[in-house]
């Protein structure tokens, strides 16, 4: 099997880019994972440290390494991981990619405790693909009213800035502020700036990663894939599509977890075919 980083190269050769897509419980996992295996491309697990705490950390390496074990292209992520200590917990049970994110600290503060992550992966298991963040994107997948404070223009990742961090850090990956944020504005969501990706893109050497996704069109992801992105995040629009069919599951008289659950598992599989689709560039 492909190691991750064999991955997005492959990815990087056909002009797509890898879906990146957030589970909670066992049948979210199932759900992405049955979308990907029918699609036949790779995807990316990932698990936030809140996610983490409600899965178990061995508990969902054990599922990915199951996927893995029959030669399925499924990796597994560290997602959004505000310590150093969180870092090193996912790197000691062999996760495939770890997210350092200092995104919200001032630049060298994220440099240094990007390095220290970057430094321990590297020693312990030089595999593991480590990214950084720079640029506030906001956090938490809520239904927001507005733009979160803090996120604006002027707050975009420039290519100067994106190039200082990658060279000083040494990340395998980079995920700028390029106009997406964490979860949906009602209002509609900012444009993602195309033309800052390929700026970007052209001043760093690492794969990019488009964060928070969710409520950008189709239209605007592909034209992101075009100007650099390798990876995208989907987590917001998911959970709703697992919510909206568990309620469905919840409104019939059925007692049965595995039978109201379903529900929730049919709706994620769908969306996360539909994303995996734009992604992948099929028809
Ligand atoms: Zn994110």
């Amino acid at each position: 099997m492909k190691s991750l980083k064999e991955q997005i190269e492959w990815a990087s050769g056909k002009g797509v880019a890898i879906g990146h897509f957030n589970v909670s419980d066992s049948e979210g996992f199932n759900a992405v994972v049955s979308a990907a295996t029918e699609l036949g491309v790779p995807v990316i697990i990932g698990v936030s440290e809140k996610e983490r705490s409600f899965l178990g950390v061995a508990e969902i390496r054990a599922l990915v390494t199951a996927e893995q074990g029959k030669g399925l292209p499924v990796y597994l992520n560290a997602d959004h991981t505000y310590s150093v200590e969180a870092s090193k917990e996912a790197v000691d049970n062999h996760f495939d990619s770890v997210i350092i994110d200092g995104a919200e600290k001032p630049f060298f503060e994220n440099v240094m405790m990007t390095k220290e992550v970057v430094n321990y992966a590297k020693e312990k298991y030089p595999d593991i693909l480590v990214e950084g963040e720079l640029g506030f994107i906001g956090t938490g997948s809520m239904m927001r009213d507005e733009i979160p404070d803090g996120v604006s223009l002027e707050t975009q990742t420039t290519a100067k800035d994106a190039k200082s961090f990658v060279d000083e850090t040494c990340v395998d990956l980079f995920a700028p502020s390029v106009g997406n944020i964490h979860g949906l504005v009602k209002g509609g969501e900012p444009k993602l700036n195309i033309k800052r990706i390929k700026e970007i893109a052209k001043a760093v050497s690492v794969p990019l990663v488009l964060h928070g996704a969710s409520g950008n069109t189709d239209e605007e992801v592909a034209a992101a894939i075009d100007a650099g992105i390798l990876i995208v995040h989907i987590n917001t629009e998911l959970r709703l599509a697992y919510k909206k069919g568990i309620k469905k599951g919840m409104s019939s008289d059925e007692a049965a977890p595995y039978k109201f659950m379903a529900e929730g598992v049919e709706e994620m599989k769908k969306l996360a075919t539909q994303k995996l689709r734009v992604f992948n560039k099929m028809q």
